[in-house]
């Protein structure tokens, strides 16, 4: 807690009209209406706008230059904890076994339990069925647990892996620390782009604006000053010296002291309602659970028919009618679904991760599976960032080469002129330089002859700046000469800059053209000279620029862009760029790398704001490259696809790209280059910055979806030819043909166990051949429901044969024989048919080997079912009886006619996809 003297200010702030209202508002919710809540602040904490920043530096025990010592800040990290908001305290193992034992499924299983019971007590019947029943409710949690714990561990871990980080001050030097290091009295240093990781007062600030629509629902920038104030601010959104934990700085700079940390802070306060924030469902679990409900609804229609019919038709008791309709019931559900959806997506999302592609939404892992459009930024993720200055051209002069050839006078000015307008840094050997690529090409350029920034800030020492934005697309800097005067320096984009000489525009445009031609990266330089200090306004006065010359940069692809570029068409998927860059220099490298082929267009930003929204929409599929672009003409772009139904993936590492990011459908951040501000904007952060990379998630994102889908095509055909085959059963007369205790071992055991390693299973050949999956395509589609009822129906026919065949045709009139012959068929021959369905392509060696431990599970469970059948204790639990060899020998004949039928079927089906499936390698190696 601050610590607090000044009574009468305390008092003050108790007198105050404090009614702060606060807004959660995340990116799940944001066309929802925000939550509101009211929260007070702690009212004995002295409040901070009104101190000046001696007052604070006093009162935090802190230096307002040098910051903390090393010690002061160990000490404080160890009283007041790590700067982190406490996690939502999960609940009890009691209550998520109490989830689980809430669904649908446990119900009906558990209702099953409660029966067999009061048949166990009040009939002669024993209570094997309520043990069996009730240990396969209890495994069936347990497994469910297990799984969502081993899935939660590996979403924790890769939370870890994006820390963030604040620039402070310490002990004088300026570090990089880990956001849960920042203590009370830190001096942060902060710029745009980054989050703010404590709640802190400023003690300087320059054009400071920050975003804090977390805390308070005001989406426009509030512009910060760090001056003290003279009143206490009634609400968060007036304390202009504050800045708050878990807003961003949107522009502008500052350094600011740290007042709170975790939960101390005004996020802190009303953690636990962030905590509160839905765990979001992919579409497709979405669709999946409205599958389920819809079973499960099936599934007790189903059991009340069945029991309506035995009682009336058959005259069976009450209580006997009720288990059979529970035994239907059990049969309909696919009770291991919902724990392979979510494993299956944990899996992808590590994979991704160790592909440098991090989740931030699980969601995500789906989307950007079927994405058909990615946008991209330009330079870092298609480009190396990698600037080399290759030529320069001094205005009046021939362009030249960078040679070893000393420079001319005139040369030498504007290389001067250049350097100083720039704010890279060439650091010692071994340490990285500072700066962005562009400037730090310019101080090799200038290092290369012999320049150096420092001596020359030292002869023209710089009294202003205007930064660099990719608005304006230029920088301008402000002198004093020596000879007292003063000297404004700009440097940008050519079209950008005010010049005035009547020779530059045409000598330049020839020049210009030839670098971009060349794929070059042009960038202008100009002055303009003041007698008087020109003012606070002086950027504005920069309207007769004098022209210095220009630069070409060279700034290479990705040597792995143009192979990335390559699969994403096959793949159906579109790739866009999008630059500030010249539209020649675009265009240029956009047809080096395959972006633009023949027919295809390349615009500007300024012709695109000469489009209607409609006239875009009806041309956009043509754009491949826009050029000079501002990052508000992403947003253009995102929703004229979206028109298109286009699933859009758009890069982005700005501020200014975090709404862009947020309306694509999966935003992409970059994790080198990239803002905090865009990393928290997006679904997914490339570690890497590569393009490349994006289509190794797209890979896996379509795995992990295929996976589902097989786990669908598994379970859910053989529920439905359980259900069918009992209602069938009990309609000519069988009664049960299977008994509670074989469904269930079907089901979780037989079916289940195998189907969990079917998240496992590696991207096949020829995943990146199929056309992306389109937004609102049903589960059912590309064959899916026709496998499903083929492989339904060949199950129900083969295992009424074959129980017909076992009560009837082998012996007289033998139902436990029938029943035994049918559950090993539909155990063991359920089983089998695994690989035909995982393999997409034709069946092969390889289907058995790649994801070893499915065949293994596979293997343990068939051992299984093989002991129920001949252990003699085993049998009488699960109502199972000895077979003899004639009927064995059926048994095993039968069991591969399943696998037969689907592979036979999927072949006759897929004639051409599976051609393509089978094209090429198995993408993603071993496990
Ligand atoms: P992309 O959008 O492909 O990632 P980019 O983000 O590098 O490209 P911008 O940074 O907006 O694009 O740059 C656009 C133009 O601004 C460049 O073509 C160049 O003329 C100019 N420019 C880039 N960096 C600077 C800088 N540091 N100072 C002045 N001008 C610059």
């Amino acid at each position: 807690m601050v610590r607090s003297n000044n009574y009468a200010l305390q008092h003050k702030i108790l007198q105050a009209p404090h009614h702060y209202v606060t807004v959660i508002k995340s990116k799940y919710e944001d066309n929802s209406t925000p939550e509101r809540i009211e929260h007070m602040p702690t009212p004995t904490t002295k409040d901070l706008t009104l101190l000046t920043p001696s007052d604070l530096a006093a009162d935090f025990d802190t230096d307002l230059t040098t910051g903390l010592t090393t010690n002061a800040a160990a000490k404080r990290r160890q009283e007041d904890g790590p700067n982190q908001l406490t996690a939502a305290k999960k609940p009890s193992l009691w209550r998520q076994i109490g989830h689980h034992l809430s669904d649908i499924t446990s119900l009906i299983l558990l209702f099953a339990v409660a029966l067999s019971a009061y048949l166990a007590l009040t009939t002669d019947s024993d209570w094997t069925k309520t043990i069996v029943i009730g240990s396969i409710v209890i495994l069936n949690v347990a497994i469910a647990l297990y799984q969502e714990h081993s899935a939660e561990k590996a979403l924790a871990a890769l939370k870890a892996m994006t820390v963030q980080t604040v620039t402070v001050v310490r002990e004088g030097k300026t570090q990089t620390i880990a956001a849960a290091d920042l203590v009370r009295g830190d001096l942060m240093l902060l710029k745009a782009g980054d989050a703010v990781a404590a709640d802190a007062r400023l003690i300087h600030s320059q054009d400071l604006e920050t975003d804090e629509a977390v805390l308070t629902g005001e989406s426009s920038a509030v512009a910060k000053s760090a001056a003290p104030l003279t009143e206490v601010p009634d609400d968060l959104g007036d304390a202009v010296n504050r800045l708050f934990s878990g807003t961003a700085i949107t522009s502008g700079k500052a350094s600011a002291i740290v007042t709170a940390t975790g939960m101390q802070t005004e996020l802190g306060k009303i953690a636990s309602l962030l905590n509160q924030t839905q765990k979001q469902a992919t579409p497709l679990a979405k669709r999946l659970n409205a599958l389920g409900k819809r079973l499960s609804l099936v599934a007790i229609l189903g059991g009340a028919l069945t029991m309506l019919l035995s009682m009336l038709y058959h005259q069976e008791t009450l209580t006997e009618s009720l288990m059979l309709g529970v035994s239907l019931a059990i049969a309909a559900v696919p009770e291991t679904l919902p724990v392979i959806v979510t494993l299956s997506l944990a899996h992808g999302v590590q994979k991704m991760a160790k592909r440098h592609a991090i989740i931030r939404q699980v969601t995500a892992v789906e989307t950007i599976g079927n994405v058909n459009v990615i946008a991209s930024d330009k330079t870092g993720t298609l480009t190396q960032n990698q600037m080399t200055v290759t030529h320069f051209w001094p205005f009046r002069e021939a362009l030249q080469k960078v040679t070893d050839q000393p420079l001319s006078t005139n040369q030498q000015q504007f290389l001067t002129y250049l350097g100083l307008a720039t704010n890279a840094r060439l650091t010692k050997q071994g340490e990285p330089d500072i700066g962005d690529a562009t400037e730090l090409a310019i101080v090799r350029l200038l290092a290369h002859y012999g320049l150096n920034r420092d001596d020359l800030e030292t002869r023209y020492p710089r009294i202003a700046e205007s930064p660099f934005s990719s608005d304006k697309k230029t920088m301008a800097t402000l002198h004093k000469t020596p000879d007292g005067h003063f000297l404004a320096i700009i440097k940008g984009a050519a079209d950008r800059i005010a010049f005035s000489n009547d020779h530059w525009h045409e000598e330049a445009t020839a020049i210009h053209d030839q670098m971009t031609a060349q794929a070059l990266r042009v960038l202008a330089a100009g002055y303009q000279q003041f007698e008087n200090d020109p003012g606070a306004d002086w950027e504005t006065q920069l309207t007769a620029v004098q022209p210095s010359g220009l630069i070409g940069l060279i700034d290479p692809p990705r040597p792995e862009v143009p192979a990335a570029i390559q699969a994403a068409k096959d793949a159906g998927i579109i790739t866009v760029m999008i630059t500030g860059d010249h539209l020649v220099t675009a265009t240029a490298i956009a047809k080096d790398i395959g972006i633009l082929d023949h027919g295809q267009r390349a615009i500007t930003g300024h012709d695109l704001s000469q489009m209607s929204d409609e006239a875009l929409a009806a041309d956009i599929l043509q754009i491949r490259v826009f050029a000079r672009t501002t990052p508000t003409d992403k947003i253009r772009i995102v929703k004229a696809w979206q028109q298109q139904q286009a699933v859009v993936a758009m890069t982005g590492d700005g501020v200014n790209d975090a709404p862009a990011l947020k309306a694509a459908d999966a935003g992409i951040a970059m994790g080198i280059t990239g803002t905090d501000v865009a990393k928290n904007a997006a679904d997914m952060v490339l570690t890497d910055d590569n393009f490349a990379t994006i289509i190794d998630a797209v890979a896996q994102g379509r795995t992990v979806y295929q996976n589902i889908l097989k786990a669908v095509e598994f379970l859910i055909s053989v529920n439905f030819a359980q259900i069918f085959t009992m209602l069938i059963a009990v309609l000519v007369g069988w009664g049960a043909i299977m008994t509670p205790e074989q469904l269930l071992i079907v089901n979780v055991l037989a079916d289940g166990i195998p189907g969990f390693f079917l998240s496992r299973e590696l991207a096949e050949p020829g995943i990146m051949r199929l056309k992306p999956i389109p937004k609102k395509a049903s589960i059912f589609t590309s064959g899916l429901g026709k496998r499903v009822a083929v492989r339904t129906t060949t199950y129900v026919g083969l295992i009424l044969g074959v129980y017909a065949l076992g009560r009837f045709g082998l012996s007289a009139n033998q139902p436990i024989v029938g029943m035994t012959m049918l559950f090993l068929t539909l155990a063991i021959g359920s089983m089998l048919d695994i690989f035909p369905i995982k393999t997409r392509g034709r069946l092969n060696r390889a289907a058995f080997t790649v994801n070893p431990i499915l065949t293994g599970s596979l293997l343990g469970t068939i051992t299984l079912i093989l002991l129920l059948a001949t252990v003699a204790p085993l049998q009488q639990v699960f109502r199972l009886a000895p077979l003899n060899l004639g009927q064995w020998l059926i048994v095993l004949a039968v069991i591969w006619l399943p696998m037969l039928v689907v592979e036979g079927y999927k072949r006759r089906q897929h004639r051409d996809e599976l051609a393509a499936w089978q094209q090429s390698e198995l993408i993603g190696g071993a496990e």
